[in-house]
């Protein structure tokens, strides 16, 4: 130990300290530029990840509380739902249901009647609810709210009965999530009302017993 703490006080054992010294804090100023560094590096990546939101356009926005306003539908054969908005506000919303006061079909079951069709086709539909669409003009009614010139979304092609009801309430442009098998009927009547019809996606939802 005596001869260690000698070799301390030597000139060359200062000159080693001084080393050490310089070593510390060389790797402290490198500690320093890499913990500024990481702070640089996590500040960019916020930065590009904030960069990389892009939010819906007008479209989408309405699409998607279409979907959420369709969770409250009480028919699992098209849980579909209705926004109509005008200018970018809505002023209306809709899902299937049964009427007021009636029984819903996950309670009791559906109501099913089978359509034949002029090319002897067959088809079942469930006729115990009112469609979202025309729960939609219903409430607008109800509230005294006018939806003339407005947009209309809704999960499928809107039905026949539908199509004439958004037409003759002055709705200008649809916009259908899905396509609904057999619907052309639908286009025409849109085409003849001035109605822009337009559609996310051809292929249409799929449920047992169509
Ligand atoms: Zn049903
Ligand atoms: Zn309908």
């Amino acid at each position: 130990m005596g001869e260690i703490a000698d070799k301390r006080e030597q000139p060359k054992n200062l000159g080693q300290n001084e080393k050490r010294q310089r070593y510390r804090n060389y790797h402290k100023v490198n500690i320093c530029q890499l913990l500024d560094f990481t702070k640089r590096f996590v500040i960019y990546l916020h930065m590009e990840n904030k960069s990389k939101h892009t939010r819906p356009s007008w479209d989408q926005y309405f699409i998607e509380v279409m979907e959420a306003v369709a969770k409250r539908s009480t028919c699992d054969r098209g849980r579909s739902g209705c926004v109509i908005a005008r200018n970018n506000v809505i002023l209306s919303t809709g899902y299937v249901g049964s009427p007021t006061g009636s029984p819903h079909c996950d309670d009791v079951g559906h109501l099913m009647k089978e359509m034949i069709h002029e090319d002897g086709s067959k088809s079942k539909h469930c006729m115990r609810t009112t469609h979202a669409e025309a729960n939609a003009i219903a409430q607008a009614a109800k509230n005294g709210v006018s939806i003339d010139g407005a947009t209309l979304y809704c999960r499928m092609t809107p039905c026949r009965t539908c199509a004439m009801l958004i037409s003759n309430c002055g709705i200008k442009r649809v916009i259908v999530q899905h396509d609904y098998h057999g619907k052309s009927e639908t286009a025409e009547i849109f085409k003849n009302a001035g109605v822009k019809f337009e559609m996310l996606s051809t292929a249409p939802p799929s449920y047992s017993d169509q």
